[in-house]
């Protein structure tokens, strides 16, 4: 131990050396209520993604709450959660490679409930003869990812997705059980109608394929797809079965930018004022390595002061209104602009009511990449 700093239950959230990631219980606990109140009656699985909280302990609160399983982005998260005994899993990035296949065979041998998606042939063959020579002889849950728009994975809709469904389903290896249509391109469209626009069509093509799939013969129980932005959108189309949300649980400034405040802020940076740079602006010292800028600045909580990057350690915070002050020693709390990669640069979550921390969570898959 290089030091005698260990922060515990108990303590208030002044205590805690700073940067720190905070979270707000009651505003958290209000936005998992609104999201399974709303959603639940719908009939439609909440499979919600664990690339935002990357906490096997959450993972398990919103199963409490109602959700059915959660999903991870890639293998090496699945990992973590699986050993944390979270195994319900479905990884929404292809497995692809020599190294990763071998992995997913191993993680499958052990835990056979995950669930995997592929787009191509290639990536189908691969998996199926890896499993055929690992002895292993039950078949691997398979989901079929398709491009709804978003053009990052998926296979297009057409001819060649029924190939691929083809493809899959005579895989010795691979049960096909269904369809994920992700429209991350959606997310963020300013403006509930549009937004709902556009999502819309996108849900009539993954619906359409689903139906095509049907129609050749595959048994397609679950139609998957959705994200803090578009799912209320997604669970009004017959044919959907399940969403995915993931950053309803805490938001961001691009969130709140896009969607509104349906959805409240729970989580925040603790930062203190560690020098004084003239009479509006002081520096503090969360920088590049505690608050993403991929998705714009963060903010600081309290109004009236803008941040701004000064580098991988410190960020200024700056003010016209007289009025306001920021002196060495304070602490500030900022507004991460962008959830999932945010969380990812930290080690704990420092959960409290009202000041006094009640839970310390680790972020489990930080930093798993693979
Ligand atoms: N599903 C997939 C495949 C994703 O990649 C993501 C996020 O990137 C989500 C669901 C969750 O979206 P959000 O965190 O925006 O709710
Ligand atoms: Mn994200």
């Amino acid at each position: 131990m290089p030091s005698s700093y260990a922060p515990k239950v108990g303590d208030t959230i002044d205590s805690l050396d700073t940067p720190s990631m905070i979270v707000d219980l009651n505003v958290m606990e209000s936005n998992i209520k609104k999201l399974f109140t709303h959603f639940l009656p719908t009939g439609v699985n909440i499979r919600p993604h664990l690339k935002t909280t990357k906490s096997a302990v959450l993972a398990q609160r919103l199963v409490a709450a109602g959700a059915k399983g959660g999903c991870v982005a890639k293998l090496s998260e699945a990992e973590v959660m699986c050993e944390l005994g979270f195994t319900d899993l479905l990884i929404t990035c292809e497995v692809v490679g020599a190294v990763k296949v071998n992995r997913l065979v191993e993680l499958f041998n052990k835990f056979r409930s995950i669930r995997i998606v592929v787009d191509s042939i290639v990536g189908t063959k691969a998996i199926d003869d890896a499993l055929e020579a690992s002895g292993i002889n039950e078949p691997i849950t398979t989901i079929i990812d398709l491009d709804v728009g978003l053009h990052r994975t998926g296979v297009q809709p057409g001819e060649t997705a029924l190939a691929l469904a083809k493809f899959v389903g005579e895989s010795k290896h691979l049960n096909l059980i269904g369809v994920q249509g992700y429209e991350g391109h959606l997310q963020h469209v300013h403006g509930f109608e549009e937004r709902k626009k556009l999502c819309l069509e996108s849900m009539a093509i993954l619906t359409q394929t689903a139906e095509a799939f049907r129609e050749a013969g595959h048994k397609i129980d679950v139609v998957t797809t959705g994200g803090t932005g578009t799912s209320e959108f997604c669970v009004t189309v017959p044919g959907i079965t399940e969403i995915q949300p993931g950053s309803f649980l805490f938001m961001d400034t691009d969130y709140r930018n896009a969607v509104g405040t349906h959805y409240e802020q729970s989580l925040f940076i603790l930062s203190t004022v560690i020098s004084n740079q003239g009479p509006t602006i002081v520096t503090i010292d969360a920088g590049l390595k505690s608050l993403t800028t991929d998705s714009g600045l963060a903010e600081c909580k309290a109004l009236g002061y803008t941040y701004g990057v000064l580098g991988d350690e410190h960020g200024s915070l700056e003010w016209e209104d007289i009025a306001l002050k920021l002196k060495i020693g304070d602490k500030v709390e900022m507004v991460p602009s962008h959830i999932d990669p945010t969380i990812n640069l930290h080690d704990f979550y420092y959960a409290h009511r009202n000041g006094v921390i009640e839970e310390i969570w680790k972020v489990d898959s930080r930093g798993k990449v693979q």
